[in-house]
């Protein structure tokens, strides 16, 4: 499909989010069945979980205890009481026929998740609700080739759904929304947030309308994205695929679109208008639930720094720049060990850039975790604080004694102590070493001497190697200039 810039402009495109995550607690949302992603199929399901007839649902209050930590995180309102109820629809791979949900009384409201824009600029996506309910089993086409098979273990395993305010205004946007979504819920430990796996899903809804009109389009859902950049692939496509049509005078008409990642195009799977009628009731086997003010305070005690108020304090506070935040609270893991780092050093950005550079390489390297690695936060300090007080060199710390630290279990001090690497400020012998390299060496000392500065490399190497590795650079090179012109 091909769409000039100019026609494209004249369009607004107005995007809503909902992302259903699938909650990482032990049991199920209304059984003790086990909530385990890659089981044996059908094994972790109860008469429970098929709803046969005299069984009885109960309420997983570690669900309860997730959403709310979702909702604070996002500045929602708490609803004092939990209401369920009952979506009823036929489809194999739901055992029930109905799923236990939260329809018109969802248990968080309002609140925003704040996303850079296209621009890189702060812009909040106001949330609409986020509710409880359970997953559907999982029925799989593409194992058997006559037969669609069905796992049952996903099916009552607890979601969140948390729905956007059609606030997003392009594809770069949503998928800077879903990103942070992700990050949240991997923050807050509720969701692993793997969309390869299903654990976090998305459908889009996306419409068009002429810029600066009144009312918004029409607007159409996609389903079935198990990528961020396939989030955002399908919204591009859906924006294009609107303009041109409206463009040809035809009529949008509100349908729910499967995204077929192969084509990077959407296809009509069923129109809204044909739309299930669920026969939403309150659920009659679970009670309401009481959520105390205490209960909520104790939730919010609990939760972890946000990656938010840490990218404001990193920036703002420590004087460092976005994209080294951004870096750092990209990951729970990793900026938690900076947190533990500055505890110990107030040279942040030495700290950030230990972090990200010879850490970070470390892990990916041997494809381990920060939880994994074998050196403290506070040794890690502790070696900014030698190459700060002139001790080592920062060519040293990178090349030896970071390494030796990785092995020996020690300090950066005791380990340079160790292998005798604390650096000679002492000019006396480092003018004793230059001369040595000048004598050793008189073609290139008189090469130097008469102007040829690349050689200053060369010198340098030989001083290097004939202190260890433990004359301070710097003053190195300023005796070499000195001493050759003497
Ligand atoms: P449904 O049950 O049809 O999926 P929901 O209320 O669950 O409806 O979700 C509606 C979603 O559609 C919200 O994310 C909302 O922001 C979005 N939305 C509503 N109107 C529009 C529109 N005109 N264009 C794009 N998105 C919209
Ligand atoms: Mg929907």
């Amino acid at each position: 499909m091909e769409l000039s810039e100019e026609i494209r402009n004249k369009y607004q495109p107005v995007i809503g989010l909902e992302i259903h995550a699938q909650m990482l607690t032990k049991t199920k949302a209304y059984s003790n069945d086990k909530n385990e992603y890659g089981s044996v199929p059908n094994t972790n399901v109860s008469p429970i979980t098929l709803g046969h007839p005299g069984t009885l649902p109960r309420m997983n209050s570690k669900t309860i205890d997730f959403a709310i930590k979702m909702g604070l995180a996002c500045g929602s309102d708490i609803a004092p009481e939990q209401h369920f109820a009952r979506k009823n629809y036929f489809y194999p791979d739901l055992p029930k026929g109905y799923q236990i949900t939260q329809d018109t009384t969802p248990i968080c409201t309002g609140g925003e998740i704040v996303v850079k824009d296209a621009d890189g600029n702060d812009k909040a996506i106001k949330v609409t609700r986020i509710h409880m309910e359970e997953d559907a089993g999982k029925s799989m086409h593409d194992i058997d080739p006559f037969n669609t098979l069905i796992d049952l273990n996903r099916a009552g395993v607890p979601l969140i759904e948390v729905v956007s305010e059609p606030d997003i205004r392009t594809s770069q946007e949503a998928y800077n929304y879903v990103t942070e979504v992700r990050k949240l819920v991997r923050y807050l430990e509720i969701c692993d947030g793997n969309m390869e796996e299903g654990s976090l899903r998305c459908d889009a809804n996306i419409s068009v309308m002429l810029k600066g009109a009144a009312e918004y389009g029409v607007r159409v859902e996609v389903k079935n994205m198990n990528s961020m950049r396939n989030v955002q692939r399908a919204i591009e496509h859906e924006i294009t695929r609107h303009i041109i049509a409206i463009e040809n005078g035809e009529i949008i008409y509100p349908e729910t679109r499967n995204f077929d990642a192969l084509k990077g195009t959407t296809t009509a799977m069923r129109s809204k208008e044909a739309a299930n009628d669920y026969r939403f009731f309150p659920e009659p086997d679970l009670q309401p639930i009481k959520i105390t003010q205490e209960k909520i305070e104790s939730l919010r005690a609990e939760m972890p720094p946000l990656p938010a108020a840490l990218f404001a304090k990193y920036t703002k506070e420590l004087g460092l720049s976005e994209y080294d935040a951004q870096l750092l609270t990209d990951q729970k893991e990793i900026a938690l060990f900076f947190e533990a780092i500055i505890e110990h050093t107030s040279n942040y950005k030495a700290a950030a850039n230990w972090l990200m550079g010879d850490v970070k390489s470390y892990l990916n390297t041997n494809a381990i975790t920060i939880e994994e690695f074998p050196i403290s936060a506070k040794n890690i300090a502790g070696l900014i604080a030698l190459i700060d007080s002139g001790k080592i060199s920062n060519n040293l710390a990178s090349q030896k004694v970071f390494p030796a630290m990785l092995t020996e279990n020690a300090s950066a001090l005791e380990v340079a102590e160790k292998h005798d690497w604390i650096q000679d400020s002492d000019e006396g012998a480092i003018i004793e070493i230059i001369k040595a390299v000048f004598d050793e060496n008189p073609g290139e000392f008189e090469r130097f001497k008469a102007g040829e500065q690349k050689l200053m490399g060369f010198l340098m190497g030989k001083v290097m190697q004939k202190s260890k590795g433990k004359a301070d650079p710097k003053s190195a090179s300023k005796l070499i200039n000195q001493l050759s012109k003497s």
